[in-house]
């Protein structure tokens, strides 16, 4: 059975690791599948997973229609059993009923793989419509971890090394890994082009806008960090 599937999680919990993996699996049962990306961090159209892996796939753009795309392939005698969306979290909510298209009448399985919530903890477009639509929602099990070691439910946007909870939806930047930003801070700091970061917290420090920067510029010496939340006040909206 046909099914229009959302696998979610917050930013690094290894989404695109899985979509490359699910491509995999169906491929080498002999399916034939369309692998779609937007804003991936390897540039346009290609599927790329932190952990180094790539695959170049269809860049999605706001005039893209997959039901036409689909169909056409069909026509000119092109199978296609399934379709990988990354970053579904940028699509419209047109497209998603698409989807739900393509796998109603035409019997495609759709795997989605994007985040729910943008920085300011509400939900991309593209990600309420998949909650709506999808036949099963499935939050992935590879959990990425707050600095304070929680489960990290939250994506925090940082520019220039301060949170923001203001601004728009989508800005495409990087995930702080901890290991260059001491060299973003420094010489090559061009005058005028914000640094944009993500970081996921867990929702104590979202609310209290406590990322790892703030909770060592908190912190009496660079060993402690501030795990006591009465360091970190929520701020005032
Ligand atoms: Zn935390």
């Amino acid at each position: 059975m046909a099914e229009l599937v959302f696998f979610t999680g917050t930013m690094d919990c290894g989404k695109s690791t899985l979509a490359l993996q699910m491509d995999h699996n169906h491929a080498a049962r002999g399916r034939a599948g369309l692998i779609f990306s937007k804003h991936d961090r390897a540039g346009q159209a290609m599927l790329s997973s932190r952990l180094g892996l790539a695959r170049e796939g269809i860049e999605v753009t706001d005039d893209l229609d997959f039901w036409d795309l689909v169909t056409e392939q069909a026509t000119n005698g092109r199978r296609v059993d399934y379709l990988i969306c990354d970053e579904a979290q940028f699509y419209t909510p047109d497209q998603v009923e698409q989807l739900a298209r393509l796998v109603d009448e035409m019997g495609l399985d759709i795997f989605a793989f994007g985040i729910t919530a943008d920085f300011r903890a509400q939900l991309f477009p593209g990600s309420r419509r998949l909650i709506e639509l999808a036949d099963r929602t499935e939050v992935l099990q590879v959990e990425a971890l707050c600095w304070c070691g929680k489960t990290a439910t939250h994506n925090a946007r940082v520019v220039d090394g301060v949170m923001v909870v203001e601004g728009d939806q989508i800005v495409v930047g990087d995930v702080g890994d901890g290991e260059d930003e001491d060299e973003a801070a420094g010489s090559d700091g061009q005058v005028g082009t914000p640094v944009v970061e993500y970081e996921v917290l867990c929702r104590r420090h979202y609310m209290r806008r406590m990322t790892s920067h703030a909770a060592l510029a908190a912190s009496p010496t660079p060993e402690v960090l501030p795990f006591d939340l009465d360091l970190c006040p929520v701020p005032q909206r």
